[in-house]
């Protein structure tokens, strides 16, 4: 068996300051489950734990999205046993070895590989929150997508488009919007060429869109509100570019009495029966094709600063694994 080992952060900073460290492996306590990690999703919240944008006490293990098989379970634990194959959203997932809280764990399908669930589990349920639990979906919504076929927006975009919802993405190249236009977008705006909203504007007849789904945050913020229908949504999720400078309430009333929300997918996942309600629609859109993972780039996980560079770059489609 290999070495048990995992990434750990002493110290924030760039990408340098993730290390490779012997993980010792202790028997997992009551109620909990150790897992054998096969594969491990890469997610833009890494980027900010180890920069120190959302802080974690020091020393930590970053990493919020992996997918293995059990190998130990502590004492009280009915709902697993060793070799079932799990998913977790949760934390310290950059390890050959997880030990989480049993409710945390999320049942694999047979036909669901530890990749495909790597990938997708919390950027599918962060699609899940937006399209479904923050404000539902609906045909005939207009709806603009910042990053489309980023990790959780390769996701979003299709899923979105099988609702009925007219997808507005945004992008930075040519070859994104191409990938976009074809997981489903009906329009695609390249940011560098300026003037976002005003091409909302002109694509909607002037209306705007009723939602603006934002992950990108800093950079995007002004064109996302400016974009919107009076009484339309900014669904504000993510911090690509940085975070959003605060912005005056009064200000969401002068746009057409905006609604403005900060979500984390989080806490909409913090009870088993939330939990269960995302995973099912999740796997729902899986098995019917409406969404499937693009998994675009691999890293053993020891090469997670090389990972978290090229993610924060800007450059990456879809998902990006590390493989411990
Ligand atoms: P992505 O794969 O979407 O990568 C980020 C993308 O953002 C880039 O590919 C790029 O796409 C775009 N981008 C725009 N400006 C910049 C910039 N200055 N630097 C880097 N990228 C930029 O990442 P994820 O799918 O992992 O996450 C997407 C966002 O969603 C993140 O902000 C993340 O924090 C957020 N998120 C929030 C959750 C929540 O609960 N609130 C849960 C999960 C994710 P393009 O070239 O198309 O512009």
């Amino acid at each position: 068996m290999t070495e048990a080992y995992c990434i750990r952060v002493h110290e924030t900073g760039g990408p340098e300051v993730l290390k490779r460290e012997p993980l010792e492996l202790t028997d997992p306590g009551a109620g909990q489950v150790r897992v054998r990690v096969h594969a491990i999703g890469l997610n833009f919240i890494d980027t900010y734990n180890r920069s120190g944008l959302y802080p974690m006490p020091l020393p930590f293990i970053p990493g919020r999205e992996m997918a293995g098989v059990v190998d130990a379970v502590g004492e009280g634990v009915n709902d697993w046993k060793p070799g079932d194959r799990v998913g977790f959203v949760g934390l310290r997932a950059y390890a050959t070895h997880v030990t989480a809280p049993a409710g945390q764990l999320i049942a694999l399908p047979d036909e669901v590989s530890f990749e495909t669930a790597a990938a997708m589990l919390l950027k599918g349920l962060t699609a899940w929150m937006l399209l479904f639990e923050i404000r539902r979906a609906s045909p005939g919504d207009t709806a603009l997508v910042w990053a489309p076929v980023g990790g959780v927006g390769s996701l979003l975009v299709p899923w979105a488009t099988s609702l009925g919802v007219k997808v507005i993405g945004v992008t930075s190249t040519e070859e994104k919007a191409a990938l976009a236009r074809k997981a489903g977008a009906a329009h695609v705006i390249l940011r560098g060429a300026g003037d976002v909203a005003g091409q909302v504007r002109e694509l909607t007849g002037g209306a705007g869109v009723d939602v603006a789904y934002d992950s990108v945050g800093k950079a995007s913020a002004d064109a996302s509100l400016a974009s919107l229908k009076p009484r339309g949504w900014w669904i504000s999720f993510g911090n690509a570019s940085g975070a959003v400078e605060p912005i005056a309430p009064g200000r969401f009333g002068q746009l057409g009495s905006l609604n403005v929300t900060r979500p984390s997918l989080f806490h909409f996942i913090s009870d088993a029966a939330s939990l269960a309600r995302g995973t099912a629609a999740l796997y729902g859109a899986l098995r019917t094709g409406t969404i499937s993972p693009l998994i675009e780039q691999t890293f053993p996980l020891e090469q997670a600063g090389e990972a978290h560079s090229l993610l924060e770059s800007g450059r990456t489609t879809g998902t990006t694994l590390l493989l411990p």
